[in-house]
């Protein structure tokens, strides 16, 4: 929108003569100067009154002349009935606005057109309101988030209306990704697509891990509400693609791996996806999420995951062509809980574990193998470790991945279930209705991806609340 500038310095001027008054007169009653911080407070809350009165002000002056009759939307005619007035909650607080306002029809709905035309539902929250009271919501447990929008905003939000829009984003990211996954099903779709791919990475990871939320119990068959809680496994996805860390911007960690003639890599371009769900649901967005990073088309798909079946399960079904890696420190840590069970010696257990650590990393996994082999007659961890080398084995060419530029660390998932998971739905105390907790951390996931605006838009468009 363009405004004239002229205009603006106008009001301002107003508002700077209106303030110098009121700061004049209460130097005179009081003798003192209020501060800057006591300025700036005052001034916002002025600007915030001016902001209210003028949306207030310019919805009810787009109000033309009404007209006798208009169409309802069940297709029977509607009256106009009076000009009424109306209250919504923008981001300037509680906004009233008066509308031409039509009703009589036989199905006994009344409409008002200006209320359609801004997408307004009166006692609710404006589009714009709703982004802000989301994003705090996202970042902030509920009971909390009414202090901070108090600071910002300057007027009271309460802890469910900030829940329920918070929600309502996270819903609308189900439905975007609803879209995909009916997309991605589509024969029609595919075969466009494999005419007219887009971009397609040279090199693409695709990440995949689990994180415990805390719930409400879930009612067992036969029997009452017993359990005071239920523990419910978030699955996160994660796409991204790497760059080399210039050596400038190296944190201790990564100039770690740079000595270890390792590459420095880090993620970007990344987005992730969640949801509590059976894993063969979740595969549905991971190939329907896949089809929009082209993943299915990269020549250099990358998985990389801590060695759970049900992850290499999903990735072998829908990217039978990906490499698959198991995370460094995963495998690594497995050396170590056989080395403590193993050795009593510490001298015996440091070699032990020396030297596998570094057959682990040349790629030598059968002699890796064999060491813990070697110990599973007398200790129970290594012979689970037997099998899971056994098993993990191709995933562990640690020598290959490193001198193809591989990222062989699992962290980027990680800090991603941190990010969704930990920082927001691990609160203290908190427990969570799990539709509650799959939108709350579908919206996080979609603020963390730079999906938020699509989520805005969305919003916007809706006429009502969902
Ligand atoms: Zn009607």
């Amino acid at each position: 929108m363009n405004y004239n500038t002229e205009m603006i310095k106008q009001a301002a001027e107003q508002i700077a003569e209106m303030f110098k008054t009121a700061v004049i007169t209460q130097q005179q009653s009081s003798g003192s100067m209020p501060t800057i911080a006591q300025v700036e407070a005052d001034l916002r809350e002025a600007l915030r009154q001016i902001g209210n009165q003028a949306l207030g002000l310019f919805l009810s002056s787009m109000q033309t002349t009404p007209e006798e009759e208009i169409t309802c939307s069940c297709g029977g005619i509607l009256h106009y009935q009076r000009m009424r007035e109306a209250t919504v909650i923008s981001v300037f607080g509680k906004t009233t606005y008066k509308r031409a306002y039509y009703a009589g029809c036989t199905c006994k709905e009344g409409k008002a057109p200006i209320d359609e035309q801004f997408g307004l539902e009166p006692g609710a929250v404006t589009a714009g309101l709703a982004m802000l009271l989301a994003l705090a919501g996202i970042g902030f447990s509920y009971d909390t988030s009414p202090k901070w929008l108090q600071a910002y905003l300057l007027f009271d939000i309460s802890e469910n209306t900030v829940r329920s829009e918070t929600e309502q984003m996270g819903a609308l990211q189900e439905k975007r990704e609803e879209g995909l996954i009916q997309q991605s099903q589509d024969e029609g779709y595919l075969q466009q697509r494999l005419r007219h791919p887009g971009q397609i990475a040279p090199r693409l990871y695709g990440s995949i891990d689990a994180a415990k939320v805390r719930t409400e119990p879930r009612a067992k068959k036969g029997k009452e509400k017993e359990d005071h809680e239920d523990w419910r496994d978030m699955k996160v996805l994660c796409w991204f693609e790497t760059e080399t860390v210039p050596p400038s911007q190296r944190s201790k960690c990564q100039q770690k791996k740079a000595d270890r003639e390792q590459t420095a890599l880090r993620a970007k371009n990344k987005q992730y996806f969640c949801d509590i769900t059976e894993a063969n649901e979740f595969g549905k967005l991971l190939w329907a999420t896949g089809c929009t990073v082209n993943a299915d088309l990269c020549p250099d798909l990358v998985f990389l995951g801590d060695g759970a079946t049900w992850i290499w399960n999903l990735v072998t079904k829908y990217y039978p062509h990906a490499k698959q890696i198991v995370d460094w420190y995963h495998a690594e840590e497995h050396l170590e809980v056989v080395a403590t069970a193993a050795f009593s010696d510490l001298i015996q257990r440091k070699t032990w574990l020396e030297e596998t650590t570094q057959a682990l990393w040349d790629g030598q996994v059968e002699d890796v193998i064999a060491a813990c082999k070697a110990l599973s007659q007398t200790c129970l961890q290594a012979s689970q470790a037997v099998t899971y080398f056994t098993n993990n084995k191709e995933r562990m060419r640690y020598d290959r991945f490193r001198a193809a530029g591989y990222m062989i660390g699992s962290g980027t998932i990680e800090s991603g279930c941190k990010q969704i998971v930990t920082q927001r739905l691990k609160l203290p105390g908190a427990q969570w209705i799990v539709v509650g907790a799959v939108h709350t951390a579908k919206a996080r996931s979609a603020w963390l991806s730079g999906h938020w605006q699509n989520l805005c838009a969305l919003r916007s468009a809706l006429p009502l609340a969902i």
